[in-house]
């Protein structure tokens, strides 16, 4: 059976807490590897090392900072086969959907190449009589990342991209179901150059977790889940004087018009619902079909799903993979069959693979769901796609508003001004206007309202740069210099 064990100071360090955890492989239902669970005083000696790093992390210019991400990027881009098919191995997700994953994970490296442009400050010349005035931004210290098992690359790189770049070191806890993509991303960043002990991986549970919220040497928290443990990890951060941001989970809904083009909305749909499995924070959940085309669209959407291929990653043909679990597969199958009694009508039942030993599912379509009925009210996370019949705008906003969650949502229309008024009415932190999954790119910051996000910051772009720092105002006056020097040597930064 594979280990999976911890990575500090730039190598594999077996765990000591004699407590592991199972890795399945999600399409066989096997079990592949054991993973660590870190204790209390594995995770004391990490933040340790982390913080030992931090001087001389922080020291170096970022000149030298930003070649270690170009060549970072270089890496991740030679080795994203090798990735995505470690993604497929644990998570489930189907090459195809797994390169995407690395694709807009690697946006992030990209991003924060630019570091020294990101940090630039304000300068202020002659603020009073010989005296001047500017901003720096500098790091906190020793940061940490706890991710969820969807994204296993691309939810890292969101956090540890700038982090690293903005000058902290860095203790990344990730979701213990698929903790490999961590360790492969870890020696790509070694290779890098990336000094030792700057990025470490802890694998765990509550334990690590909890360690991370309580430790006084964690200056912030980064945290992807869901929304009862995200208000969890901010509310006990913040208790202890950490600066945190967690983003919790979701009900994306998608809102069409009468006048939308209804194969587009239709073919939308099923992407944004199904791919992954539905196991997408930003996966379209609830579509708000107006009442004077909710039976064509249902129609549409439905004579869609039979072409989409349900199977392993290993099989080129397949579209959609497994769930992550069997007890996930089975509550999200549980959404569906309770549905009729709830008085929603099953349109298509895909909850036939559930006695496959895979955890697959294919595809389900329900239709008539209202506020109240459970399948409207949870985040299923499945491969389940909901519709609520609505009478148009205004009716589909009120819904979308009243929701707890606000991650991101989309308008079909050809109307322009409509789609207008929706970005400004609507509660919600990422918009698409025709777009099913408005995932900003890396220089805008992702974060949703409401419960889907606690704390001040999105995450990642210029939020993410200023989560990872903290602002310096210097006001400063000097006599004025009569000394220089000839070097007619080129200036250099190195
Ligand atoms: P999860 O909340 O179960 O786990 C997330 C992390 O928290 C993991 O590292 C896990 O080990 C840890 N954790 C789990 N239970 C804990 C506890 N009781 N105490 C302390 N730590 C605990 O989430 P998941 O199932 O891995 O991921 C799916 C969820 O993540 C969905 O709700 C999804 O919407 C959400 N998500 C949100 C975003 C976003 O950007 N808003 C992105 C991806 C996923």
């Amino acid at each position: 059976m594979d280990r999976i064990s911890h990575w500090v100071n730039n190598k594999v360090v077996r765990g000591t807490s004699g407590r592991t955890g199972k890795v399945f492989n999600p399409a066989t239902g096997e079990v592949q590897a054991e993973v660590d669970l870190a204790s209390v005083e594995e995770m004391d000696s990490v933040i340790a090392i982390a913080k030992a790093a931090f001087p001389a992390w922080r020291a170096t210019n970022m000149s030298r900072r930003a070649e270690i991400m170009f060549r970072m990027r270089e890496l991740l881009d030679a080795n994203r086969k090798e990735l995505a098919s470690i993604l497929t191995l644990e998570h489930g997700k189907v090459p195809s959907d797994a390169l995407g994953e690395i694709a807009r994970g690697v946006e992030n490296v990209e991003f924060a190449c630019g570091i020294p442009a990101l940090l630039k400050g304000g300068y202020t010349e002659q603020a009073s009589s010989g005296v001047d005035v500017y901003s720096i931004r500098q790091p906190l210290g020793v940061v940490a990342g706890i991710t969820p098992f969807n994204f296993p690359a691309m939810v890292p790189m969101w956090m540890f991209a700038n982090a690293l770049m903005c000058g902290n070191t860095f203790v990344l806890k990730p979701s213990e179901k698929d903790p490999s993509a961590s360790m492969f991303i870890a020696d790509l960043l070694r290779q890098a150059g990336l000094p030792e002990g700057v990025f470490n991986v802890v694998h765990g549970d509550k334990v690590a977790v909890d360690r991370i919220l309580d430790h006084p040497d964690i200056a912030a928290v980064s945290f992807v889940g869901s929304t009862p443990i995200a208000r969890y990890v901010y509310e006990t951060g913040t208790k202890n004087g950490k600066r945190v941001q967690a983003l919790g989970g979701a009900k994306n809904h998608m809102l069409v018009l009468p006048d939308a083009d209804l194969n587009m909305a239709a073919d939308a749909a099923v992407s944004a619902a199904y791919g992954s499995s539905g196991e997408r924070c930003m996966a379209v959940s609830v579509v708000l079909a107006s009442e004077a085309i909710a039976d064509d669209l249902v129609g549409k959407i439905k004579e869609r799903i039979p072409n989409i291929k349900v199977g392993p990653g290993s099989d080129p043909a397949a579209e959609m993979g497994p769930l992550i679990s069997k007890e996930h597969r089975d509550k999200v199958a549980g959404y569906v069959a309770n549905a009729p009694s709830e008085g929603a009508t099953v349109v298509v039942d895909g909850t036939d693979r559930a006695k496959d030993a895979g955890f697959f599912l294919n595809p389900s379509l329900i239709d008539n769901v209202k506020p109240g009925m459970k399948c409207y009210d949870d985040e299923i996370f499945g491969p389940v796609l909901t519709v609520m019949r609505v009478k148009g705008y205004e009716d589909g906003l009120a819904t979308i508003n009243d929701n707890q969650f606000g991650n991101g949502t989309a308008i079909f229309t050809r109307d322009g001004g409509v789609a207008r008024q929706f970005q400004y009415d609507v509660n919600v932190g990422m918009v698409g206007i025709n777009v099913p999954i408005p995932v900003p790119v890396s220089y805008y910051s992702f974060g949703g309202w409401k419960a889907s996000l606690f704390g001040d910051q999105h995450m990642y772009g210029p939020e993410g740069i200023n989560f990872y720092t903290r602002g310096k105002v210097v006001t400063s006056r000097w006599p004025d210099p009569r000394t220089s020097s000839v070097n007619l040597g080129f200036p250099q930064n190195r």
